[in-house]
């Protein structure tokens, strides 16, 4: 199967793909994208280049190796609940490597069903940082690089971070370390600081198109509809594909969201933060993380930028899209965005959900 580098040799990774050379590559690297988005795939393809004889060639052994995450140089950290084995991610390796290798364009929440673990704290454990300790200490099997992946450093739990800190600080020789998050703000300032950042853009809609097409073998029209939805991420569009159903309560409570706003419907409000306020953390950053890609897709629909409406994926739901993007204005979104940001920071540092809701639904209703 070709890289899907080989269908975008525009994309703008290959400068830094060219950098996945022992004298070149940096001993620590933040790599940063989307939720759904490039991070994994463009890592992927930096680690066969680093590894492999001939410079990444797709069919040796260590390629096939690193394609399949099996290489026995390349180590996989990520976060998994308490209760899981052992507690770290060597208890939950083999579910994560085929969770990856049917997505390569991941999102937080697809990763906790897949632990069936919404109900629960899914963190990079202080055991987690003893184990990537030892793996760091282990001699190469092939004498080449060692590579560390760790998956969403932003839920690593405060000791294992410290702990990951002096491994920062203090770098093994032929080590690289690749942190892949999708949310750097809210990474230690200590622990950013101590990498190389790598930002990369969304894949693009035109991209998505043609890959769904391709590699998914979907019907044109749906193609182009979740392209278009998806902001050129394209584990977004997947998202939307694979999981509609598990997607229609958070479209159902974002347009209830928004109609009590336009409304200002306080006993409304009172009534919704009830029903949102029991839901778990994990669904309540999902769902505020899910409401800003449909406040965004909202934005795009103002300014003629997206020809379908928002939620046309959810014809069930009842929300007219276009007659409320009219009543929207750049600086009503701009409140919109800041106020779903703080509420999702919020509910990650444990402030009370009613609470913080209740805030978010006064703060929406001033907007208009
Ligand atoms: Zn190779």
């Amino acid at each position: 199967m070709p890289e899907i580098f080989d269908l975008s040799p525009h994309y703008p990774a290959h400068d830094w793909l060219a950098t996945a050379m022992p004298e070149k590559v940096p001993h620590a690297q933040l790599i940063v994208s989307a939720q759904g988005g490039m991070a994994w795939a463009t890592v992927q393809a930096y680690v066969k280049r680093l590894l492999c004889l001939e410079g990444g060639c797709g069919h040796c052994p260590s390629c096939k190796q690193t394609a399949n995450l099996t290489h026995p140089d390349v180590h996989l950290v990520f976060p998994v609940t308490a209760s899981a084995g052992d507690g770290t991610s060597e208890s939950s390796l083999a579910e994560f490597r085929n969770f990856l290798k049917f997505n390569k364009f991941p999102l937080v929440r697809t990763w906790i069903d897949a632990l069936d673990a919404s109900q629960k704290v899914v963190q990079i454990s202080v055991k987690e940082a003893k184990r990537m300790g030892d793996l760091l200490s282990l001699k190469s099997h092939s004498g080449g690089y060692k590579v560390l992946l760790i998956w969403l450093p932003e839920r690593l739990h405060d000791s294992a971070a410290n702990k990951l800190l002096k491994t920062l600080e203090e770098p093994e020789p032929k080590t690289a370390i690749f942190l892949i998050s999708h949310d750097e703000e809210s990474v230690l300032p200590t622990i950013r600081s101590r990498c190389q950042a790598v930002y990369l853009p969304p894949w693009g809609a035109e991209h998505v198109r043609q890959w769904l097409i391709q590699e998914r073998q979907i019907d044109p029209n749906q193609a182009k509809l979740l392209s278009a939805l998806s902001g050129g991420e394209p584990g977004v569009a997947l998202d939307y594909l694979e999981n509609r159903e598990r997607l229609v309560p958070l479209a159902e409570n974002f347009a209830e969201w928004m109609r009590l706003a336009f409304k200002k419907d306080l006993p409304g409000l009172q009534n919704w933060v009830d029903t949102i306020g029991a839901w778990s953390r994990e669904q309540q950053r999902d769902f505020l993380h899910f409401s800003g890609s449909l406040l965004s897709q909202l934005e795009r629909l103002r300014h003629h930028a997206l020809k379908h409406g928002t939620l046309e994926w959810f014809p069930d739901v009842p929300f007219n899209a276009s007659g409320f993007s009219k009543l929207m204005s750049a600086d009503k979104v701009l409140l919109m965005h800041q106020t779903m940001d703080d509420a999702y920071v919020d509910i990650g540092r444990n402030v009370n959900a009613r609470l913080v809701f209740f805030d978010a639904g006064l703060r929406l209703m001033k907007a208009f």
